[in-house]
């Protein structure tokens, strides 16, 4: 099946599953492939591009600079603070925000290149199998000094089900993520949070009936 179809039956799921397919957003993860099937994506209506990998984004960022002039790349992997330079002019959102000192670099490095960088905080709900989010307690406790960083707009949270869990539990965690999102909107966050960053090929249908925003898709897309 082509890369465009595939983009399509997902852009179908999306109004089938989801409460509120308008406010939903495909990032098309690109991890798996070059720049000349990404082409085929952004010529089947893909624009939100997704990598977890600083150095394989610039070079694709490089590579489709002057292609197509409406894509945004999205960074969705584990970003060491070293490498928020490299990306800081011109990645659209982070979704990987996991601890303060990140925050704080992301904050600075955007300051920089005088521009503010949305991100989201990914939060561990699945504590045993995932190491890489923020600690739920640890984000908590940090809430006021993020909030002091003034070139970070924090748009929402993200998180990432293990492959090995059924369909109950990643529903229970994708619905934590929604529950949290709406109590964190009044407690400190004035509704601004509007975003879930959750699902992947093998549960986005589930993530868009617990109300995602972003679904990242790979493989469904690119295999
Ligand atoms: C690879 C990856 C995805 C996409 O995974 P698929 O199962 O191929 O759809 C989504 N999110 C993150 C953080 C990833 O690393």
């Amino acid at each position: 099946m082509s890369v465009s179809k595939n983009i399509n039956n997902i852009t179908l799921d999306i109004k089938k599953y989801s409460p509120h397919p308008e406010k939903v957003n495909l990032i098309s993860v690109t991890k798996y492939v070059d720049t000349t099937i990404i082409k085929e994506a952004l010529e089947g209506g893909a624009y939100l591009l997704g990598e977890n990998k600083v150095q394989v984004l610039t070079k694709k960022y490089d590579e489709l600079i002057d292609f197509d002039l409406k894509h945004k790349w999205h960074f969705i992997g584990n970003l060491q603070k070293n490498k928020v330079k490299y990306i800081a002019s011109f990645i659209d959102t982070i979704h990987s925000v996991n601890k303060l000192s990140l925050a704080v670099e992301i904050n600075k490095r955007a300051q920089d290149h005088k521009r503010k960088i949305d991100v989201l905080i990914e939060i561990n709900l699945f504590e045993e199998d995932n190491k890489e989010g923020y600690v739920y307690t640890d984000f908590l406790n940090d809430i006021p000094s993020l909030l002091e960083l003034k070139n970070i707009n924090i748009k929402g949270f993200m998180t990432m089900a293990p492959y090995n869990y059924n369909e109950d539990l990643i529903r229970g965690g994708f619905k934590k993520l929604r529950e949290l999102k709406d109590e964190l909107n009044i407690l400190y966050f004035n509704n601004t949070l509007t975003e879930l960053s959750m699902g992947m090929s093998n549960d986005y249908k589930i993530a868009l009936e617990e109300g995602a925003t972003f679904i990242r898709v790979g493989s469904k897309i690119f295999e």
